[in-house]
This record gives structure tokens, C-alpha cells and sequence, in this order.
């Protein structure tokens, strides 16, 4: 059944997220005209680890990876993209705080666009294992490509190990896209926002991340979370970002790529809502 695993692993009484409506997906479906573009987001979500879910609509819902280092623009790097359970198109545009249970922790609309297929028949691609696709987004654009492989998540069509790679392109390059361009596309803010915008003390025990780099990460956001909400600004920033990573949407997309004619207008990112 649509979104049966999604639904399975929530328990919608605890967590913001949407509960994912069959009905909805149904007519999204049969309105979908894959040549004018589908929707896509990457969605950036501190949980018990860091890690950038992929998501592209096909049939009414969201066909998800998830991206453990993010996207590359580099096609030399292949990201690792583990496949997980479909998405309702209503979590496209989902940005918050998951305080308990699965996916607990915070999550952020990293980017947000449209896709096209490069092939015909997508099921026929995703079958085998080699999706071509066109991105339109804010901070990712042209050529992609989803490659199942091998290893240790098993290999053949039930094989959840995938890679994401940039095709070489006008929008290929080596700029570092999730240091470079850390921050929402929806609210311009980073996880601390999102955080205090909720509930930051909500994990006073017991938080999703604890350990490693995703809990010390976790706990520094949290506490920047508390000094924003009190209405202090940060004493010392924590100077994570390059300079050049507080720049506007338009900004991001220029400086990844030198603009020609044809990608100054593009850049002017369209805002889909799904
Ligand atoms: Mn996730």
C-alpha cells in the first residue's frame, strides 16, 4: 500500500510530521507531468547522525534516499544513498523538530525544486537501478544520476545501497555545496532557528543524538537555541561557516557556477510547492 512504511514507523500523536494522506498522492499523481518537471527537496536532518535525505516526487509521493554526506557537485565524488521508505508529497516543504521516536531530531528544507527525467520510462530506471535526472533548485541544478550498487546493504533490485552523482555540466564544480550553502531555503536559517523557533529545551534528557559529532553538534545547537529564544545573541558565534556561506539564495547559485546569459535567468530559482 502508498506510504504504508512511512506510516508504520510514526506514531503521528508525537511527532509534527505530516501523516501522509493516500488520497492525496492518488491526485497528485494523475495531475504529474514529468516533462514540465516534478518536484524534488533535499531535506538536511539532524538525527542520531547528520545526514541530507533525498527526495524526488514519482507517483503521488516522494521517493527518498538517504544522503549520509550530502550531495556532491563534484562528479569525481559518488555519495553514498541509502534508500528508504517512500515520503508523502506533503513532507516536501517539512522543516521542524521531531522531539521523540523515528527520525528524532531537527529537520531543515536544505533545498527545494523541480526534476526532470533524462529517460523515458522512469520505472523501467529505477528497476534497474540507473536513474538519469535534471535538477532545478536553489542549490543543486543539471545533470544527476542514482546508480544502485552492491555491498553491504545487498545488491539487486532490492538493494538499498545507491550513489548520487553529478554528471559533468555548466553546473558541475568543486565549491563544497553543503559547507558552502549550510543553511534553509525555506526559513534562511540554520538548525539553531528552527530549534528556538519550537521548543529548545525539549530534550533536556534523553536527546537523539549523543555521542560522536551529530551529539556534539546537537548540543551546541541546542544551546545556541536556548540564547536565542532568550533574546541574547550568541557571545561567541561559532564561526562554522565560511562568510561566503551567509550568502542569499541568488547568490549561492552564482557563485557555484560563473553565470552565462542562460543560467543568470535560472537563477532566479522558481519556488515549487509541492
Ligand atoms: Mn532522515
Amino acid at each position: 500500500m502508498v506510504l504504508e512504511k512511512y506510516k508504520q514507523k510514526r506514531n503521528f500523536t508525537s511527532t509534527p510530521e505530516p501523516s501522509g494522506d493516500v488520497k492525496t498522492a492518488e491526485e497528485r499523481a494523475k495531475k504529474a507531468k514529468p516533462e514540465q518537471g516534478l518536484f524534488f527537496c533535499v531535506q538536511k536532518h539532524l538525527a542520531s547522525h547528520l545526514h541530507y535525505d533525498f527526495r524526488l516526487e514519482w507517483k503521488g509521493v516522494l521517493l527518498s534516499w538517504a544522503v549520509p554526506k550530502g550531495p556532491s557537485l563534484d562528479p569525481k565524488t559518488k555519495r553514498l544513498a541509502m534508500h528508504v521508505e517512500d515520503h508523502p508529497i506533503e513532507y516536501g516543504t517539512f522543516e521542524g523538530v521531531i522531539p521523540e521516536g523515528y527520525g528524532a531530531g531537527i529537520v531543515m528544507l536544505w533545498d527545494q525544486g523541480t526534476w526532470k527525467p533524462e529517460v523515458a520510462d522512469v520505472d523501467a530506471a529505477l528497476k534497474k537501478g540507473d536513474l538519469k535526472f535534471t535538477l532545478d533548485g536553489y542549490k543543486l541544478k543539471g545533470s544527476w544520476v542514482l546508480v544502485r550498487t552492491g555491498g553491504r546493504w545487498g545488491s539487486g533490485a532490492d538493494g538499498r545501497s545507491w550513489l548520487l552523482i553529478k554528471h559533468r555540466d555548466d553546473w558541475a564544480g568543486d565549491v563544497d555545496i553543503v559547507e558552502f550553502a549550510p543553511k534553509s531555503v525555506k526559513s534562511d536559517g540554520d538548525f539553531e532557528d528552527i530549534l528556538a523557533a519550537d521548543q529548545p529545551d525539549v530534550w533536556k534528557s534523553n536527546r537523539p543524538a549523543k555521542g560522536g559529532e551529530a551529539g556534539e553538534m546537537l548540543a551546541k545547537i541546542i544551546e545556541r537555541a536556548a540564547r536565542l529564544k532568550a533574546g541574547e545573541a550568541p557571545s561567541q558565534p561559532e564561526q562554522t561557516h565560511a562568510p561566503a556561506a551567509r550568502a542569499s539564495k541568488g547568490e549561492t547559485a552564482r557563485a557555484v557556477k560563473k553565470p552565462r546569459a542562460k543560467a543568470k535567468a535560472k537563477t532566479r530559482a522558481r519556488r515549487t510547492k509541492p
